[in-house]
C-alpha cells in the first residue's frame, strides 16, 4: 500500500489491525504502525512468530468447529484479511458455512472484498462495528439474516480482547456475546499473556509498549480463564497458543498467547 491513507484513517495513530498485519509480513501498514511493531520486536523475542502461531490456532480452532458440526461463525475481530481467514478455512471443509466478519478498523473495510469471497453454497458478511456495543452486532440486520441464532454459532474472539482495557469490561462483553446463541455454539478465545515469558522478557515489553500509543493489556491465567466461566473448556483446557492440538511451528516456539476453546451446554 503507498503511505497515502484511505479515508477515515489516521496514518499516524498506529492500529492493532495494522501493528498485526506488519508481523505477519502484510504490507497494509502505516509508519506508525512500524514503528510500534519494530519497537516492541527490538524490546521482546518472538513477537512475530507469535502472530504467526496465533493465525494458526485460528485455522486450527475453525477446523475442530467444522468437525464438531459447527456451520456458521461470528468472527469478532477480523484483522486485516491474509491466509487462511474463517471463511475460507470453514468452507473448504464446508462450503455451506456461513460468516459474519466484524472489526472496528475502518482499514478492514477496505479489504472487504477479499472477505466475501463467499462459496455460491455459503455466505460471508462484514459489518464495520466495535465489540463493546454487543447488542449492535446481535441485532444488526446482517447478522440476523446470516446467522441461525436457534443453531450452534462459532464466536471467534481470537487475538482481540487484550486490545479491550479493563474499564470496558471485557468479561461481560463474552457473556453478552455467549449468551445470545444457543446449547452447542462454542467460543474460540486467544488472548496476551506474559505469564509464559522468563521475567526479563515481560519486563522488557511492558518497558517498550509503555508509553507506545496502541494499548494492549496482557493478562493472567485466571483472567483468561474466566472468560469461560459457564463453559466447558475443550481439550486440552487453557494452553499456550502454538500447543492448542498442534506440535508448535517453531522450535522454541514463542509463548505469548493463552488459547482456549469452550463449548456452551
Ligand atoms: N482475529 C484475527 C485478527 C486479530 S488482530 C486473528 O487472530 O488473526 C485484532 C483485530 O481486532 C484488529 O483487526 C482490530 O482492528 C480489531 N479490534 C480491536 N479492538 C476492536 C473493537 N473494540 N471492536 C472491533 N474490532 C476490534
Amino acid at each position: 500500500m503507498s503511505e497515502t491513507a484511505p479515508r477515515g484513517i489516521n496514518p499516524a495513530i498506529p492500529h492493532s489491525a495494522r501493528v498485526y498485519d506488519y508481523w505477519l509480513g502484510g504490507k497494509d501498514n502505516f509508519a506508525a504502525d512500524r514503528d510500534v511493531a519494530e519497537q516492541t520486536m527490538a524490546a521482546v523475542p518472538g513477537i512475530r512468530e507469535s502472530a504467526r502461531d496465533n493465525r494458526a490456532f485460528l485455522g486450527r480452532a475453525v477446523q475442530f468447529l467444522i468437525d464438531q458440526g459447527v456451520r456458521q461463525f461470528l468472527d469478532l475481530g477480523t484483522g486485516i484479511p491474509t491466509q487462511g481467514n474463517t471463511h475460507e478455512v470453514a468452507q473448504a471443509a464446508a462450503p455451506e458455512a456461513r460468516v459474519v466478519y466484524v472489526d472496528n478498523d475502518p482499514i478492514v473495510m477496505t479489504h472487504a472484498r477479499a472477505l466475501l469471497t463467499s462459496t455460491p453454497e455459503g455466505v460471508t458478511r462484514y459489518i464495520e462495528a466495535d465489540i463493546r456495543r454487543p447488542r449492535a452486532i446481535l441485532e444488526h440486520p446482517d447478522t440476523r439474516e446470516t446467522l441461525d441464532f436457534s443453531r450452534p454459532i462459532g464466536l471467534m474472539m481470537v487475538a482481540i480482547l487484550m486490545h479491550v482495557p479493563d474499564e470496558d469490561d471485557p468479561a461481560a462483553l463474552v457473556r453478552a456475546f455467549a449468551a445470545a446463541v444457543p446449547p452447542g455454539s462454542f467460543l474460540v478465545l486467544s488472548h496476551l499473556t506474559l505469564d509464559f515469558l522468563p521475567e526479563e522478557h515481560a519486563r522488557r515489553y511492558l518497558a517498550a509498549t509503555k508509553d507506545q500509543a496502541m494499548r494492549r493489556t496482557p493478562r493472567g491465567r485466571s483472567e483468561v480463564a474466566a472468560y469461560f466461566d459457564g463453559l466447558e473448556l475443550a481439550e486440552p483446557g487453557l494452553v499456550s497458543a502454538p500447543h492448542w492440538r498442534d506440535e508448535p511451528l517453531f522450535d522454541d516456539p514463542p509463548a505469548w498467547m493463552y488459547a482456549g476453546v469452550g463449548r456452551k451446554g
